[in-house]
């Protein structure tokens, strides 16, 4: 890319994640802020580590509300919200499931399934309490707990954009581990061009780009995080029905939207409904864009945004047009 030329790059490792950050000054200072400003907002929302906020909230399931800071609440809220729209693969209750499976994690067989059955019901998103007044949440029952790992980075990403902005930062990219928040292109560009991975293939290998500006690219794919066993792949984003990961044609759904921690949201849930019925629901939310990588090799494109195919074996189809 001609363009990276004139850009300065930060790299960091952040919530098991690698983090880039490009800017077109060179300016550390700018770039230790940021890594600050994500280690300091990972803090309040990592269920992986004593003393964040959400770690207070699950480890009083069953006992006492917890009052949590008001970014915290509306980013709990919000995940209520969504957890209960109809038909929602998106789940922030499912922590006991993700904690028994560990994909991602060293985990590398498949639990029971009278143990998956048991912790299904501990996984009632509609159980959790918010309290308005008092800013506190509450779960009911002991074993509960919320994971907000679907889209914390998302939520995070719009904080680091918005606190570039307020530095006067106008031109760069923020990559917080595949949830992607653009600024400005760099001088003499329009865009930028996001890759769009192969799924399985070396690090950096792209099936295509979409070329973007001032918006948030999320991918989430079946690829990221996985394990295989006797011919199967188990993968990091589960079906809250039935306690196992989701199981369609898709290898991968990548959101184009203003706000990543949308894009966040909505990669689950499409990728929840598949490409046939995310492209009804689509129909409701014009301001959220998609590309489907399936099974079948197709790239099924439903954004306004220019995609350019770098792989041939891969095939088109512009549900657009
Ligand atoms: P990443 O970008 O780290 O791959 P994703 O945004 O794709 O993460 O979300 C996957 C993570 O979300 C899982 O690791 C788990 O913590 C959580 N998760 C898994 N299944 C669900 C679900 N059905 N609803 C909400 N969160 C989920
Ligand atoms: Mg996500």
């Amino acid at each position: 890319m001609p363009a990276d030329a004139r850009l300065y790059a930060y790299s960091a490792v952040l919530m098991g994640s690698p983090i880039l950050l490009k800017l077109a000054e060179h300016d550390e200072k700018l770039a230790g802020d940021v890594f600050r400003l994500i280690r300091q907002q990972e803090n309040l929302f990592t269920v992986n580590r004593a003393g964040s906020q959400l770690m207070a909230v699950n480890a009083a399931a069953g006992s006492h509300p917890v009052a949590v800071s008001a970014p915290v609440f509306a980013l709990i809220k919000r995940a209520r919200e969504v957890s209960l729209l109809a038909g929602s693969c998106f789940n922030f209750a499912i922590g006991p499931l993700v904690k028994r499976w560990k994909i991602g994690f060293q985990g590398d067989s498949v639990p029971p399934a009278h143990e998956l059955q048991a912790l299904l019901a501990l996984t009632d998103p509609a159980r959790v309490q918010l309290d308005e007044q008092q800013q506190t949440v509450f779960l009911p029952q002991p074993g509960m707990e919320i994971d907000l790992g679907a889209i914390a980075k998302g939520y995070i990403a719009d904080v680091v954009r918005d606190f570039l902005h307020q530095r006067g930062c106008f031109c760069g990219l923020i990559n917080l581990g595949g949830n992607l928040q653009t600024l400005d292109a760099p001088a003499g560009e329009t865009a930028w061009a996001i890759g769009v991975q192969l799924p399985f293939g070396e690090p950096g290998a792209l099936i295509g780009s979409v070329a973007v500006s001032n918006k948030s690219v999320v991918t989430s794919g079946v690829y990221e995080r996985y394990f295989e066993l006797n011919g199967r792949l188990y993968h990091h984003i589960l079906n809250p029905q039935t306690g196992y990961p989701l199981d369609n044609e898709l290898l991968g759904v990548t959101v184009i939207s203003d706000r990543s921690l949308d894009g966040d949201i909505f990669t689950t849930l499409l990728y929840g409904l598949g490409v046939e019925q995310s492209l009804v629901f689509l129909k409701d939310y014009p301001q959220i864009e998609a590309i489907f990588v399936t099974r079948e090799q197709q790239v099924v494109l439903a954004t306004q945004q220019p995609f350019r195919l770098l792989d041939e074996r891969w095939r088109i189809i512009d549900s657009t047009v």
